[in-house]
């Protein structure tokens, strides 16, 4: 019988665990070296007294995805992790007041009518065009391969670009349907899980007002690190093997292939390569100069997706003003976005993300505890030391007191921040992103870093690097099109 031919994937983040359960699938024999002590990348948990926090993701969107990757496999998703919708998908908070949005549409669009005349007919027009966007893009736009940008601008996106919106910004899109600031706040937040702000990205993602309003907002029980353990049982059962606390330090080329991996312990012989590890790394770190696809100079004239300052904290009570998802939206919002893309700081008035996960899941905390973390979306690159964060976690923790008028520092029994430096340390991460590259126009699509490197034969890469890009969903997609690629490229 012919030997399996060998690959190997570095990182076990989504993108990693995904590309190794398909190139398994194709019948790799396929081993999976992780840097760190725990599966999940950007997606572990974090572990401590009972509760049980989700270090990054915690938004579960377009949960058709993740039906389809099972379904690849002739799995059913549920035999992997449970999956609830959430109701309210989550509470959106401002200085002066608070709405919630639900999976009842119609209570949404009575929600929008609040907010300027006839919101509610305004919000069923923006709805049907970005429902539109949607299914062109999974379509025609997202599970694809772009070889150049004559490819991207292929017939069907041209002819539908003016309707798909491609080239104007998101925020003067959203200002031609409405005037206030609370529609285009709810219409436009979701652009900073992309890596963006409203501004600088382009208005076909108003397909994710269709994401989180229509399709709606869901949550593996056990939290998003079930997922995680879900798809490494799927990738072990299918004869990947996994290792971790194997940090990757060179990738061994010899005649413009990669014929080996070199860990921190061992070098593992391969005739393929997948690199999920942090792009800009992989390339600057791992290969010699002579086998790099892009140049310091590239990574450096990126615009960065923003790194995060989260505050984890385990509580000895139950909060009363908040749900599972809590959004605060400062008015207006454009200082903050300043700080992160034009004029890098720490934003004095920041918006932010409150996750409560313990609100309908009882699996994450002990029994009457709650656990909760604060987001905020900050510059890559910042100063980030223990006298800023800790400054700054008391800024958030006043302004949360008062906004909710509830006390929380009392019951506080776990503590943890992470940000920056954490990034960097943790995953290789470039100045410290959380998200990497920012879907701006020019970093969308035929724009993101390639699936294939144009210098080594047996070298690709997948993960939120790569198109489609930033988020879970993403990264399964762009697993699906870098093994697509590879059994097309590696007969
Ligand atoms: C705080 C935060 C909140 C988020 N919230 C959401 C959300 O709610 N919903 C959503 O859909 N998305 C969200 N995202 C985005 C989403 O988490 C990411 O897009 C996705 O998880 C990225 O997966 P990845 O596999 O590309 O990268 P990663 O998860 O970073 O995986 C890369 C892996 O490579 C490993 N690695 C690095 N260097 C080496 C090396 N030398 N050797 C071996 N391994 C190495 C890393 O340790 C890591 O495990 C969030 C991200 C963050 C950070």
């Amino acid at each position: 019988m012919q030997e399996k031919r060998r690959a190997c994937v570095i990182g076990g983040g989504f993108g990693g665990l995904t590309t190794a359960a398909l190139l398994a699938r194709s019948g790799w024999k396929v081993t999976l070296v992780e840097k760190n002590a725990e599966l999940g990348g950007r997606a572990r948990a974090w572990h401590e007294k009972g509760f049980v926090f989700d270090m990054g993701p915690s938004w579960y969107l377009m949960p058709e995805v993740f039906e389809q990757f099972f379904a690849y496999f002739g799995e059913k998703r549920e035999n992997f992790y449970a999956l609830n919708r959430l109701d309210p998908y989550y509470r959106v908070f401002w200085d002066d007041g608070s709405v919630d949005i639900t999976p009842d549409i119609e209570k949404t669009r009575a929600t929008f009518a609040t907010f300027e005349p006839n919101g509610d007919e305004k919000l069923t027009r923006y709805m049907a065009g970005a429902k539109y966007k949607y299914d062109i893009a999974m379509k025609e736009f997202l599970y694809r391969d772009y070889k150049n940008v004559f490819q991207f601008l292929n017939k069907r996106i041209l002819l539908e670009g003016t309707k798909m919106n491609i080239f104007s910004g998101l925020d003067s899109f959203v200002r031609r349907y409405f005037t206030s600031n609370r529609a285009a706040q709810i219409l436009e937040y979701a652009m900073v899980f992309l890596g963006s702000s409203p501004k600088n990205a382009p208005a076909l993602y108003s397909i994710m007002s269709h994401v989180d309003l229509d399709l709606g907002v869901f949550f593996p029980q056990g939290g998003m690190t079930s997922v995680v353990s879900g798809l490494s049982r799927l990738a072990e059962s299918l004869g990947v093997e996994i290792r971790t606390s194997s940090p990757v330090t060179r990738l061994a080329v010899t005649g413009g292939r990669v014929d080996a991996v070199e860990t921190e312990n061992d070098t593992i012989p391969c005739d393929l390569a997948v690199v999920n590890a942090d792009y800009a790394f992989a390339e600057s770190r791992l290969l010699p100069p002579e086998y790099r696809t892009y140049s310091e100079k590239y990574w450096n004239k990126r615009t960065w997706a923003p790194s995060m300052f989260i505050l984890y904290l385990g509580l000895s009570k139950k909060l009363a003003k908040t749900v599972h998802h809590n959004l605060y939206f400062s008015t207006p919002w454009d200082d903050h976005f300043d700080t992160i893309f034009k004029n890098p700081a720490w934003p004095e008035n920041p918006s932010y993300y409150v996750s409560c996960a313990s609100y309908d899941d009882s699996t994450v905390a002990p029994e009457g505890h709650e656990n909760v973390f604060f987001l905020v979306p900050v510059a890559p690159g910042l100063e980030d030391t223990d006298e800023i964060r800790e400054k700054y976690a008391e800024k958030i923790l006043d302004h949360f007191e008062r906004l909710t008028g509830e006390t929380i520092r009392d019951s506080i029994i776990i503590r943890r921040i992470y940000s920056h430096r954490d990034f960097a340390e943790d995953y290789n991460a470039f100045k410290g992103s959380a998200l990497g590259l920012a879907h701006t126009l020019n970093q969308t699509a035929v724009f993101r870093p390639g699936h294939r490197s144009k210098r080594v034969g047996n070298l690709y890469y997948s993960g939120q690097y790569t198109h489609p890009g930033v988020g879970v969903p993403m990264t399964f997609i762009a697993s699906q099109v870098v093994s697509n690629l590879i059994d097309k490229d590696q007969r």
